[in-house]
């Protein structure tokens, strides 16, 4: 069996949306006045961490389960913890940078990370981005509807974290067009991964649980590692209360488009 053309095309157009998607998005939010931006992006990072934990444990989790058989169960808990502390050695290496909350914590003195990253951000995004196209051709092998709501979960974390890095790079002294321009040509890395997991996985079916597996781990790390501890820095019942019930409509949003109403149930 080999990874039918259609599949890869689609694959393609699904992660450059996705990246041509957040880059426009992002390249319109940094126009925004900053106490716009204050306001959206900490709310932006609440939702985005409610759509990764929706898709990595109601989707990518159960999904590897089922298509490798209750039998593989332990190796793919195995594959979630190595995932994990692989993308933990990575970002210790300061290859990841998802600090989306950085440049916008409402905390005081959160600006510490701003003046020193530069450029350095961009290799680390792009290597996250073509993971995260990976991520995207995992799901739609499993099936499309997947990699619909999986494509969701990326552009709802990406938003922010690109808007995060846009102005990190304004910041550094970089001109404008230019870091909208690097910005975008980092996000439509995605298609690297995407297409090239897709011939892959399409030609090697088996392997498809475990890169369900390891993209479940990719997904939380990203949500627990990176985002819940910005979340963590807006103090207040009523911000705590606020940052739950966006994080639900986060799942939500997911659940609902992995399983659309009137849809076939069960999968
Ligand atoms: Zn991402």
């Amino acid at each position: 069996m080999s990874a039918s053309p259609a599949t890869v095309i689609a694959v393609a157009a699904l992660t450059g949306g996705v990246g041509l998607a957040s880059a426009l998005a992002a390249s319109v939010f940094i126009a925004l006045p900053e106490a716009a931006r204050r306001l959206l992006v900490p709310r932006l990072v609440s939702f985005a961490t409610g759509t990764l934990l929706g898709a990595a444990l109601l989707g990518f989790l159960p999904e590897a389960i089922e298509a490798a058989g209750p039998g593989r169960s332990h190796a793919l808990g195995a594959v979630v913890l190595g995932g994990l502390l692989l993308f933990f050695v990575l970002e210790k290496l300061v290859l990841w940078r998802h600090s989306h909350d950085d440049a916008y914590a409402e905390a005081p003195g959160g600006d510490g990370h701003r003046h020193a990253v530069g450029p350095m951000i961009l290799w680390g995004d792009g290597l996250h981005n073509v993971v995260d196209g990976v991520v995207i051709a995992a799901a739609y092998l499993s099936h499309p509807g997947f990699g619909v709501a999986t494509a969701l979960a990326v552009f709802t974390h990406e938003l922010p974290q690109e808007i995060g890095d846009i102005g990190i790079l304004l910041h550094s002294g970089m001109g404008r067009l230019r870091a909208l321009g690097l910005n975008l040509l980092v996000s439509v890395a995605a298609v690297l991964g995407g297409v090239a997991a897709a011939w892959a996985l399409g030609t090697a079916l088996a392997v498809l649980p475990y890169a369900l597996a390891f993209a479940a781990a990719s997904l939380l790390y990203v949500a627990v590692a990176d985002l819940i501890p910005g979340l963590h820095r807006h103090a207040g019942l009523g911000r705590a209360v606020e940052q739950l019930v966006l994080i639900l409509m986060g799942v939500a949003v997911i659940w609902l488009t992995q399983h659309p109403a009137g849809g076939a149930g069960g999968a």
